[in-house]
Order: C-alpha cells, then structure tokens, then sequence
C-alpha cells in the first residue's frame, strides 16, 4: 500500500429483509466514510456496497433509491438467497476489482461503524488483516453467550483456530483477499479461512449492541447448522472420535461376551431382556448418528466435487467511475 495516498475502501454489508434497518445503516456508514475523506484517511472513491441476499422484501429497491442519491452506495443483488457467508463473498469478489481494503459489517449495527476509522489507521500502518473483536457481548442473549462458549471451546479442542469473539466484522487488504481466492471451497466458514492466510493481523475491540432494527436473521436451527458446518469444515476429529468409539464398544461387546460364556459355564443364565434391548436401542443410536455424521463429511465431498457457484448475480449498481476501472 502506497502510505500517502489515501486507499479506496469498501464496506461490503450482507442484507437479507433489512428494509427495516438499511437506511439508518446507509446514514451511519456514509458520516463515517466521509469523516474518513474529510480527514484524508480513505479515498473520495469509497464506497458502501450492499449485497441483497435475495430479500423478499424492500431491500433492493432501498438499495437502488440510495445508489441514485449517494454517490458512496453501491449495490449487488444476488438472484437467489445464498446464505450470509457467500453473500459477504460475492460482495468481496466485486469489491476486489475497485478498492484497495474492504471491511465486512452485518447490516443491523450490532458491530459499532466507529471503529472503522480505526480498522484503516491498522491498516494504513501495514496491516492486512484487522480483525474487529467484542469486547462484551451484554446485547446477545444468555443461551446465545452460552453456546457460543461451547462452539469456541469445541473449536480450539478439535484444534481449529479461530479469533475468540470475532465474527465476520473485520478489514481485508486487497493482498489478503488475493489470498483468500485460493481458498475455493464450496463450505466457504470465513471466520476460520482467515486466520489461516496468516498475513500480519490486528485487532480492534468494541461493545455489540442490540439490532437497530428488525429480527434476526439467525434463528436457532441456522445458527446450529452454521456451527456444525464450521466444524465438519475445519476437522475431521470427529470422525476419529466414532471409530475410537467403534474400537471402545468393540472391546465392551467382546469382554461381555467372554463373561457370559463364563458364567454360562458355571450354570447361571441371563434372564432380563432389559439389557439387551436396551444395549440395541443404544448401539443402534450411536451407529445412526455415526453414519449421520460421515453422511455430513460425505456430503462436503459431494459438495466441493461439484464446484458449483456459491452465488449468482442478477445485478449490480456502481458508480460509472468505479465500474470503468472495474471493467477495464
Ligand atoms: N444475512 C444474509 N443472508 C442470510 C442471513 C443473514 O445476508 O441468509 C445477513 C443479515 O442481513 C445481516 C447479517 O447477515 O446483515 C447477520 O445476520 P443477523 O444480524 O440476522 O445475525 P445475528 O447477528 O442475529 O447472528
Ligand atoms: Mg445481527
């Protein structure tokens, strides 16, 4: 990065049914941005690019209302819902091709845009990733606090490495965002990619707040999937787990049987059926969710065999400026 010249940031933010909040989100990133042009920090050719995620409701054409008015918003919009992770992804991979950074925020303001200023002085003082970190998290709910625990726990003893509190709030260099094409999986958990390029890295710490506006867009079920996802993604721990499991019930099955054959010997029979059906529910169960859980990782296989696209964009809004340098 060239230190005297103010870099063109991006901020891409992933909406799917934001209508709700997007305005104040656009009004709150658009002082911030140009607080940053004023001070010389970032480039007059900034911009903030919204990714609809195939919202059902307003958002695009909030979108396309804003792009007409504010010369900083841009827009992509994604045909079909892809999901929040491919959704940061498309807005990064357009990104690429007119800024020199790009910082991910979700659309709602949990993740406080006044830091942002500080994400580009890390930046502008040579590093390539900075990561935004909460430093509480009072607005999450108990049970959200709770199983976000176990999730990191989980992950670090299956040995992945993953930022504690961080979740896609954060800045990449143009640098580091070349690296990241080459990480072209299908189950694309960028919270745990990043830490992997392993370019020099910061950290900025702020306070989660509550939503601006609107619902989540995680509900329980997504929010389990999305960690079991990053951990069939990251480690196949797991799967060594069950065969451990396998060796484990093998020896038990083994030794009982030596024992009954024992005490058949010496005259005494087994009466209670108890034990056996309740030794198959058992066994059964496990095998289930043992095969189940292979059919996860099979299934990731299948997944990234097939490479199919991780979005698709059925349209974009740029600044004629930003798309002339785009496309040439
Ligand atoms: N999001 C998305 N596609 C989805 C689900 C969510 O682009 O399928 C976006 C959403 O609009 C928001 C961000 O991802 O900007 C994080 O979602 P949300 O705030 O609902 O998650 P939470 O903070 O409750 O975990
Ligand atoms: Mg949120």
């Amino acid at each position: 990065m060239q230190k005297n010249k103010p870099p063109v940031l991006a901020i891409v933010v992933p909406c799917y049914n934001e209508e709700e909040v997007l305005m104040i989100t656009a009004r709150e990133l658009t002082a911030v941005v140009q607080g940053m042009i004023s001070e010389s920090l970032v480039s007059m050719e900034s911009a903030i690019l919204f990714v609809d995620d195939g919202s059902q409701d307003k958002t695009w054409e909030l979108i396309t209302a804003m792009h007409k008015t504010n010369r900083h918003v841009s827009g992509v919009k994604l045909a079909k819902n892809a999901g929040h992770q491919n959704a940061l992804l498309a807005g990064m991979d357009q990104a690429k091709n007119f800024s020199d950074c790009i910082i991910s925020i979700d659309a709602d303001l949990q993740d406080d845009v006044n830091v942002i200023r500080e994400f580009i002085l890390k930046y502008r003082d040579g590093y390539d990733v900075v990561y935004g970190i909460r430093s509480q998290r009072k607005s999450d709910t108990m049970f959200k606090r709770q199983t976000a625990q176990v999730f990191y726990k989980l992950m670090s003893k299956l040995g992945v490495e993953l930022i504690y509190n961080h979740a896609d709030y954060r800045l990449l260099s143009k640098r580091a965002l070349k690296e990241l094409e080459r990480y072209d999986e299908r189950n694309f958990f960028m919270r745990g990619i990043v830490p992997l390029i392993g370019f020099p890295s910061a950290q900025v710490y702020y306070d989660r707040k509550e939503r601006a506006a609107g619902e989540s867009k995680y509900p329980l079920g997504k929010m389990l999937a999305f960690a079991f996802d990053g951990i069939t993604s990251f480690s196949i721990k797991p799967i060594r787990f069950l065969t451990a499991c396998g060796f484990l019930f093998f020896f038990i099955s083994a030794a009982a049987g030596l024992f009954a054959l024992f005490q058949k010997m010496n005259g005494y029979t087994v009466p209670g059926w108890t034990s056996i059906v309740l030794s198959l529910w058992l066994i059964g169960g496990l095998q289930l969710m043992a095969i189940g859980l292979i059919g996860e990782y099979v299934g990731k296989v299948f997944k990234e065999v097939k490479k199919r696209p991780r979005y698709c964009i059925e349209s974009g809004l740029h600044r004629t400026a930003l798309h002339q340098k785009r496309t040439s």
